[in-house]
């Protein structure tokens, strides 16, 4: 079976050629069925629809957008069971954490059904004597999401929605490793009574992803993704004079305190950790332990981890799935196979895992835990992406920020303490985009914008919330006067007031 292209409302496969590109289930490494990679006449059907449809859907009042968006939240939430079996059978992830994924996707579309207050403008009167002036919103025009393997529902809801909401016209172009959800969305919005050309999911890889970055008639780009990848998208988009937001990977610490609750700290680690197989930009890859609790910690997580049951995606049993390729597979092994090499110790190690009961050409990996972690090892300086935590072990605080401040990249952190001094400290001392003080995943609430700092965001807009309709709109505004007759002269001056 081939993953076609929704192009103009309809299931579209290529023009020219029958490129392709095979999707496995990473359970059983079986080839599941093949996804169309666009051609150039595809790429330029799919702008030019986007393009037709722009003008009517700009046009379109806000109320009968807003209904759009509160319709498609229905049809989601009746048939999220239909969605979830969709993500977890190409992505590897379990039910469960598929349904969360819809979840947080659905709340950037809840946010968007109140887009009669987030496209309002502002308005000024008597700026000047007898002189009015307000601001408005307008959309961009045609803009693009390409969006990554790990959330295949979520990141596509979370740029796509506020593009639509706002007046744009989008080109969705979902990773080729899990791409259908990103049709069932289209579909879903397409019942939800979102007119035909307004959201395009054009397939396709790196080349399709250039195209999109060079053509003039692509007006944004957002990008989520590794973080090589998103520095290149945001200084080719640049180059092309585009607005662009393109969010990279991350490493993400949490910091355990003397004082904090070890039992709290250590569950919170197992599951933002492991959860998701380690694959989501918000897991925590490194805990740091601030001075003598070490050791007991480490007991507590690592007891934790045994516990953790690899599987299927549909067994109620699993707690934690397959990586997403054989690729990524061999990747993650070598980090933990060459751990000891560069000085670390392996307290857990996942190749060791029960697999018995799963297929033997699936994609599986037990969870692992590496101590005795620092910046020089590989398993440290390198976003490993996979169900792999490392353990750092500090003296005290001033070690921890530091430690942290000088990674490149920072997307969350955590904090794990009882002080509320100390916490405070952190929250306004820590040099990354997202801080969880208790909280190991803090992912904002669609209430908020998501964005981490440094390498893990190239722009200046985070995504999704209230960043996101600041994004897809341009500003306009207008000063107004109504002069008498009388009033009108000639000043060749600098207006005053
Ligand atoms: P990826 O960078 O390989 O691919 C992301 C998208 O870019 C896909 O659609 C892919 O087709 C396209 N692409 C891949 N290589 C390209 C290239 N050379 N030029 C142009 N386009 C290219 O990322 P992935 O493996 O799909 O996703 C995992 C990565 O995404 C991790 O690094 C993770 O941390 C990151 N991520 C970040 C966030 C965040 O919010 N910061 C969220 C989710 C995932």
């Amino acid at each position: 079976m081939i993953v076609n292209h929704i192009i103009n409302g309809v299931e579209s496969p290529n023009f020219e050629t029958h490129s392709t590109s095979p999707i496995y289930n990473p359970a059983t490494g079986e080839h599941i069925r093949d996804v169309v990679l666009a051609d150039t006449a595809t790429r330029e059907h799919a702008i030019a629809s986007a393009e037709a449809a722009l003008p009517a859907w700009r046009a379109t009042g806000m109320a009968k957008r807003s209904h759009i968006m509160f319709k498609l939240r229905e049809i989601i939430t009746s048939r999220s069971e239909e969605l979830a079996r969709i993500i977890s059978e190409e992505h590897g992830k379990t039910l469960a954490d598929a349904h969360g994924e819809i979840t947080r996707g659905l709340e950037n579309v809840e946010f968007c059904a109140g887009l009669t207050h987030h496209m309002k403008g502002e308005y000024l009167q008597q700026a000047a004597h007898g002189i009015d002036v307000h601001q408005s919103r307008q959309p961009l025009g045609v803009v693009a999401c390409i969006t990554p393997f790990n959330f295949p529902a979520m990141v596509p809801l979370w740029m796509i929605t506020t593009a639509i909401a706002a007046g744009n016209t989008v080109i969705l172009k979902p990773s080729e490793k899990d791409p259908s959800a990103a049709n069932w969305i289209a579909a879903a919005f397409r019942d939800a009574g979102l007119p035909d050309g307004v959201l395009n999911v054009l397939h396709g890889d790196q080349h399709t992803v250039e195209y999109l970055l060079e053509t003039p008639r692509v007006k944004a780009i957002s990008f989520v993704g590794s973080t090589p990848v998103a520095k290149a998208i945001y200084s080719s988009a640049s180059a092309a004079g585009k607005r662009v937001q393109a969010l990279g990977g991350a490493k993400n610490h949490m910091v355990v305190m003397p004082d904090a609750d070890l039992d709290a700290a250590a569950d919170a680690a197992i599951s933002a950790g492991f959860g998701s197989a380690g694959e989501r930009c918000m897991a925590i890859s490194v805990v740091v332990a601030v001075g003598n609790i070490a050791d007991e910690l480490v007991e507590k997580i690592v007891q934790r981890a045994h516990q953790i049951t690899l599987g299927v995606y549909d067994d109620p049993k699993t707690d934690m799935g397959p990586v997403i390729t054989r690729q990524s597979l061999e990747r993650i092994t070598t980090f933990v196979a060459e751990a000891e090499k560069h000085g670390a110790t392996v307290v857990v190690d996942g190749r060791d895992w029960d697999r018995t009961h799963l297929n033997p050409n699936g994609y599986f990996i037990g969870p692992s835990i590496i101590d005795h972690v620092s910046a020089g090892m590989p398993c440290y300086d390198e976003e490993i992406f996979g169900p792999v935590l490392c353990i750092a072990r500090v003296d005290n605080y001033a070690q921890a920020l530091e430690m942290i401040n000088s990674n490149p990249y920072a997307n969350g952190t955590a904090i794990f303490t009882r002080d509320g001094r100390t916490a405070r400290e952190f929250e306004v001392g820590i040099e990354v985009g997202m801080v969880g003080i208790n909280v190991p995943i803090p992912v904002p609430i669609g209430a908020f914008s998501f964005g981490g700092w440094k390498n893990s965001l190239y722009g200046d807009t985070h995504m999704y919330g209230p960043e996101s309709f600041h994004f897809y709109t341009r500003r306009k505004v207008v000063t107004t006067r109504w002069p008498l007759p009388d009033e009108s002269q000639i000043n060749l001056g600098f207006p005053t007031n």
